[in-house]
């Protein structure tokens, strides 16, 4: 059986503790609006993120706060920052990439905490049923446009996920995918 799967494209963006944001910021953080998966947010506050050889402004803080700190980037700016993150799924942070972020109060060195996010399917426990496959099984993901080609994506099944395809900027590039595009999920 195969079925689709609507896309979700992650541009670079970071997830904070409160304690760091409040290092970065005085005000309170406010929402922009919400994301698609069940209580994410992107926050109106944004970072300068930065390496040794460059840096990027504007980089989005999604909210809630989490327990732990981190920077999700894509190859490219990988080069433009002049590091080499890890590709991790998100909170496996054991030998990733240290790097500075900066907010309108200073800037913070951050170790172990820039990866490349691994692509992945969020689904609930009734996806999983639907769909029959399993939490953190590969499943394969057709593009079948001018370009044609596959991605090999994880399933990550939470309580209130929502069915979406989270790529980042350089895969979506790659096969000009465009946001809520719907891919077949290959069975
Ligand atoms: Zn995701």
């Amino acid at each position: 059986m195969n079925w689709k799967v609507p896309v979700g494209i992650s541009n670079h963006h970071v997830h904070l503790t409160k304690e760091t944001y409040e290092q970065l910021f005085c005000e309170k953080i406010e929402k922009l609006k919400d994301l698609k998966q069940t209580g994410e947010y992107a926050s109106k506050q944004t970072v300068t993120i930065k390496g040794p050889k460059g840096e990027i402004e504007k980089v989005r803080i999604l909210g809630p706060f989490r327990s732990y700190n981190q920077v999700e980037i894509s190859n490219s700016d990988a080069f433009i920052l002049g590091i080499k993150p890890p590709v991790r799924k998100s909170g496996d942070l054991e030998n990733a990439e240290k790097i500075t972020i900066i907010g309108e109060n200073g800037s913070i060195e951050l170790q172990n905490s820039c990866i490349i996010a691994e692509n992945h399917i969020h689904m609930d426990q009734k996806d999983l049923i639907k769909y029959q496959v399993e939490d953190n099984s590969l499943v394969k993901v057709l593009v079948e446009k001018t370009r044609k080609g596959c991605f090999f994506a994880r399933i990550k099944a939470s309580e209130n996920g929502i069915l979406e395809f989270h790529i980042d900027r350089d895969e979506a590039n790659a096969f000009q995918i465009e946001n809520e595009e719907e891919l077949t999920v290959q069975k």
